[in-house]
Parts: C-alpha cells; sequence; structure tokens
C-alpha cells in the first residue's frame, strides 16, 4: 500500500467505477481526497464510503467539459484541504456507437469535449495549483483505445480522444517535470464497469477472448498501477502511458 499520508487528490468521475477505486486507494494511503463527478449523488456515495473507513473526503459536483467547472474544483480544494499533490484525470464516456461515416457531429463534439477537453481543462488549474507547493503528480485515464483502434461497437471519437490524452500527457510531462509535477497516462483493456452495462453476453465474451488473461480487468486492478504512479516509489516515471490492459494490446 503506498502512502499518500498528507497528501490531497482530486478524482474526477469519481461516483463511480475506476474513478471510485482510486479514490479509494488513495484514501486509504492516508490522502484527503475531493471527489467530483457529473452526479453530486454519485459523488456523495463513494464520499460516504470513504468517510466510513475513516478518510477525509468532499464530494463536489463539475462536469469535466466545462473549463470553468475545473476551475472551481481546485479553488474548493485549495479552500478545503490548502494544497493539491495528485490528481487523476478520469471522467470519461464511450460514446454512442457510429461508424466515422456516420457518426453525428454533435456526438463527435460531446465525446471529445468530456472525454480530451475535459483533461485538459483538468490540467490547466491543477498544474499550477501544484507548482504552488513545489510539485505534484497527475495520471490521465486513457484507454488501450489510445493505441489502437476497434471497429466494434466503439466510435472513433472514442478512440480519438484517448489517443489525444497519450498525446497531451506526453507534453505536459516534458513542459512541467524540471518543476516537480510528473504526468503520466494509464491505458486500461475492457474494464469490469458501469461503462460497460448492458453489453449482451455474446459481445462481452468477445471481449474477454481478445485479453489473453482471459477476463476483463476490476477497477481495482486499474486503480493499484494508478496509485503507484501517484506514488513516491514512480519518482522516475513520468510522460508515460502505462497499459493495464490482461495482454490485449500483445496480441
Ligand atoms: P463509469 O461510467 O463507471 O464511471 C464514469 C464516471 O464519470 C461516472 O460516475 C459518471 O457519472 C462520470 N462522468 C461522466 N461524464 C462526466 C463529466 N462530464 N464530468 C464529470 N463526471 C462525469 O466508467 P469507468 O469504466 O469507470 O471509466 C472511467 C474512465 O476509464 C473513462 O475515462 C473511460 O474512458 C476509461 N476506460 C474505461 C474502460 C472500461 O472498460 N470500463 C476501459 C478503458 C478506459
Amino acid at each position: 500500500m503506498s502512502s499518500f499520508a498528507g497528501k490531497v487528490a482530486i478524482v474526477t468521475g469519481a461516483g463511480s467505477g475506476i474513478g471510485a477505486a482510486c479514490a479509494q486507494q488513495l484514501a486509504a494511503g492516508g490522502a484527503s481526497v475531493v471527489v467530483t463527478d457529473i452526479s453530486l449523488e454519485a459523488a456523495q456515495r463513494t464520499v460516504e464510503a470513504l468517510v466510513a473507513d475513516g478518510a477525509a473526503a468532499l464530494a463536489v459536483q463539475q462536469d469535466t467539459a466545462v473549463a470553468a467547472d475545473s476551475e472551481r474544483v481546485v479553488a474548493q480544494t485549495l479552500e478545503q484541504y490548502g494544497r493539491l499533490d495528485l490528481a487523476v484525470n478520469n471522467a470519461g464516456i464511450g460514446g454512442a456507437p457510429g461508424l466515422t461515416g456516420e457518426v453525428a457531429p454533435q456526438e463527435w463534439d460531446r465525446v471529445v469535449s468530456i472525454n480530451l477537453s475535459g483533461v485538459f481543462y483538468g490540467m490547466r488549474y491543477q498544474i499550477p495549483a501544484m507548482l504552488g507547493t513545489g510539485g505534484g503528480a497527475i495520471v490521465n485515464i486513457a484507454s488501450i483505445h489510445g493505441m489502437v483502434g476497434t471497429p466494434l461497437g466503439g466510435n472513433s471519437a472514442y478512440v480519438a480522444t484517448k489517443h489525444g490524452v497519450v498525446g497531451l500527457t506526453r507534453n505536459a510531462a516534458a513542459e512541467y517535470g524540471a518543476q516537480g509535477v510528473r504526468v503520466n497516462a494509464v491505458g486500461p483493456g475492457y474494464i469490469n464497469t458501469p461503462l460497460l452495462a448492458g453489453i449482451p453476453d455474446e459481445a462481452r465474451d468477445l471481449l474477454v477472448s481478445k485479453h489473453p488473461i482471459n477476463r476483463l480487468g476490476t477497477a481495482d486492478d486499474v486503480a493499484a498501477t494508478v496509485a503507484f504512479l501517484l506514488s513516491d516509489a514512480a519518482s522516475f516515471v513520468t510522460g508515460a502511458y502505462n497499459l493495464v490492459d490482461g495482454g490485449y494490446t500483445a496480441l
């Protein structure tokens, strides 16, 4: 278990799935965690669980597609806890399935605004706050689709935004490494979270078969790598794109 005692973290989209697991692992390591979600109720549920385990946590409503929300979340974090050390830019959506030649332009814009602009808006305000206290560490949640495409049930906006998150991560890491801010990306394979709810059994079996480990991942599988990257044990790791994919991209 990594030690995050005395550290303050923001996790976006932490009302569910991977974000909630990241918030839980950071809190278990001693961090105070600002849990944001577009659904305040979902954020509050996560916070209730963290507080019941003895952690300090704050629920904040946020739409990561709105820059002013990201600025407000950082301001509320500084007001509540006085500093910001760690951030996980996790909120993301799958978007409606559709081929590139068919998808509605508004759907493209929606996915880009949350999955890519949302990660930029997060770092835009998190980084200055971290620089104010000598540095910090950020993990941006990409996907295996930051590296490979898919003709199956996804859409090209999802794949394009996740590739974008990897590029944005590398550039921010290059810009801020010397000032003590590390920035890494994580690329999960298919993870058993509400994002995959409603997938028919046949499609789920097909997805499982694409992972040599022969199962879907869990939110905790991903959170364990996120926690490592945010910890001092990863002090020489920055600009990296870390796959947690059960071997999906090895095939
Ligand atoms: P999830 O749907 O379980 O959780 C996502 C959370 O984000 C939800 O609580 C939702 O309310 C919140 N959210 C959605 N839009 C938001 C917005 N605009 N602002 C703030 N919060 C918002 O999904 P998950 O599987 O935990 O996915 C988390 C991240 O992991 C996403 O970026 C996703 O693309 C990525 N990812 C997921 C998988 C997978 O298979 N589940 C695989 C690779 C990458």
